[in-house]
């Protein structure tokens, strides 16, 4: 199998390649059909089994396929909500790898660095964010980040942000977006606080394990 076979789009490949991945890993495999279908999905994986590659190569895919507004004033259509800063940059530089020839833009939200630089990306137009979730709810408060056009919502290390005490803020940054949405949803372990979320999130979603 190769990713070819999971259809996806030249540029994308292309980036893929760069990256110098050859044949999608099982879990992407698994979710990337699945989130093409525009399906919810629940996965219960681990870092290092290719589970940011999973849901970014498709969501890059969905995205591209409708048109972009014009740059500067772009509307952001993903959010893609993490623990920690580490993690956001990583998942950043990793989808602008992926996307690099296509016309999706990404941006990371995250606190420790100055807001300001990163008003100023926003301004230039992003069509997916990366944020942690107290960054990104002070930028919803000050009403410099809009999330009612957001499309493809991904929970990622849900049980971490459970754990560092983010659900307050989760669930309040949740409650800004259209109800109607494609979420992606991934934890390694499923309390039940998280079991309660998924339940409340999630429409029929294909589930897949790792
Ligand atoms: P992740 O679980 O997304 O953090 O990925 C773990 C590591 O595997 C990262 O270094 C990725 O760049 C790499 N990786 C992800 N998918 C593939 C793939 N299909 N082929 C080769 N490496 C990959």
């Amino acid at each position: 199998m190769n990713f070819k076979d999971l259809n996806i789009i030249p540029p994308i490949l292309e980036g893929l390649n760069k990256a110098n991945y050859t044949s999608p890993t099982p879990i992407q495999e698994q979710a990337i059909p699945a989130v093409l279908a525009g399906r919810d999905l629940l996965g219960c994986a681990q870092t290092g089994t290719g589970k940011t590659a999973a849901f970014s190569v498709p969501i890059i895919q969905l995205l591209s396929e409708k048109a972009s507004g014009p740059k500067p004033g772009r509307r952001i259509r993903s959010l893609i909500l993490t623990p920690t800063r580490e993690l956001a940059i990583q998942i950043s530089d990793n989808i602008k790898t992926y996307s690099r020839y296509t016309d999706i833009r990404c941006s990371a939200i995250v606190g420790g660095v100055s807001q300001k630089v990163q008003e100023r990306a926003l301004n230039q137009g992003a069509d997916i964010i990366i944020a942690t979730p107290g960054r990104l709810i002070d930028l919803v408060n000050q009403k410099r980040i809009d999330l009612s056009f957001i499309e493809i919502l991904v929970l990622d290390e849900a049980d971490r942000m459970l754990d560092m005490g983010f659900i307050h803020d989760v669930k309040r940054i949740i409650s800004k977006m259209p109800s109607k949405k494609q979420t992606l949803f991934f934890s390694a372990t499923m309390p039940p606080e998280i079991t309660k979320m998924v339940k409340t999130l999630l429409v029929d979603p294909v589930k897949v394990e790792i």
